[in-house]
């Protein structure tokens, strides 16, 4: 199991569900995102409207679906979850969209992956709440229009330039998700060790922090692994001396890269000079996916200034040189 993977397991799923703020006042940092929300549920519940259609993107683990899921809860409205990739047929949708109930919130997680004649049956359904299905074949073939009840759709997508521009249109609200400081992933690392019970120290929990890459996923699970060493080679406390040797072991460093971090940019310094490589040739030679390295590896060494995007390439800058004990190259 990768830390820094995307994907969730089974079994922290159940750890996941006590850990998800329920509401907005409980889910930390996004400051200006939680600040919009919530006066656009108050204006829509005193209205008795539904939730404009809300677009949420930004990289995986920042806290997307938690979102979707305190929306539901704030609105006083059920949730439905499901996914770009899941619905594969118009027909899928369809059937989602008829089961709802007014004023539910429609989830689709990765609503990038969506193929074009589902989102073409979206578009209606955005704008006017409504189907358009066509029955019989041929000659008799006729279009029916279906009304639906009124719900907020909640789109999230890693990347917002990858939805279609009629897709990203029909959303009222688009709100981008930041990488956390280090204060705001202290304290989520403090309260998840407080709904798992595990004592950390004051300066554990920021070191923690520190090496959790912005994300808050990454924090829970790295504290879950941390409590793990503190549970068989300690007394159960996490002291600072524990978390540091324990993510040291874990590969995760100072920053919070880990190996695959620390494999793309010795590739792109050794095998290309420092670049610029292009991503296809990258992903080729360190043995990953393009979209995994783009998703999920590359949006953090940018923000922290260790990778650089041109027309020509990825190239590594002089910091990640410094931070790999490697010398800069005199050009
Ligand atoms: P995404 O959908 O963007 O991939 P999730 O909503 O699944 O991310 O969040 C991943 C985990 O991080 C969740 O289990 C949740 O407990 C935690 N989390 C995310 N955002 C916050 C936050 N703002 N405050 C506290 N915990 C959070």
């Amino acid at each position: 199991e990768r830390i820094v993977g995307s994907e969730s397991h089974e079994l922290e799923e159940w750890e996941e569900r006590s850990l998800r703020p329920q509401n907005l006042a409980q889910y930390i940092g996004q400051e200006k995102v939680k600040e919009n929300l919530s006066v656009f549920i108050s204006a829509a519940k005193m209205r008795e409207e539904t939730l404009d259609h809300v677009l949420l993107y930004g990289p995986p683990g920042l806290g997307k679906t938690t979102l979707s899921m305190i929306i539901a809860n704030e609105m006083g409205v059920n949730l439905r979850t499901t996914s770009g990739p899941a619905i594969e047929r118009p027909g899928d949708l369809a059937a989602i969209l008829t089961a709802l109930e007014p004023g539910d919130v429609l989830f689709i997680d990765e609503i990038h992956r969506l193929n074009r004649s589902v989102e073409e049956v979206l578009y209606p359904a955005m704008e006017d709440f409504c189907l358009d299905i066509v029955i019989g074949k041929g000659p008799s073939a006729r279009s029916v229009r279906l009304d639906l009840p009124p719900f907020t759709l909640v789109g999230a997508t890693t990347r917002a330039g990858m939805l279609s521009a009629p897709l990203r249109d029909r959303f009222g609200v688009v709100s981008r998700l930041e990488y956390y400081t280090h204060e705001e992933l202290t304290e989520i690392v403090e309260r998840t060790g407080e709904v798992l019970e595990v004592p950390i120290a004051k300066d554990a929990g920021a070191e923690i922090a520190k090496r959790s890459r912005g994300t808050p996923r990454i924090a829970n699970r790295l504290l879950r692994r941390v409590r793990d060493f503190a549970q068989v080679r300690g007394n159960g406390e996490v002291s600072i001396e524990l978390a540091t040797n324990a993510l040291d072991l874990l590969q995760v460093d100072a920053l919070g890269l880990d190996e695959i971090d620390h494999k793309l940019l010795i590739t792109v310094i050794e095998k290309f000079r420092g670049g610029p490589v292009g991503l296809d040739t990258l992903a080729a030679t360190i043995g990953e996916e393009s979209h995994t390295i783009e998703d999920v590896y590359e949006p953090y060494l940018l923000q922290i200034g260790f990778l650089q995007r041109t027309p020509r390439g990825r190239i590594v800058t002089h910091l990640a040189y410094q931070h790999l004990n490697m010398e800069v190259p005199n050009n």
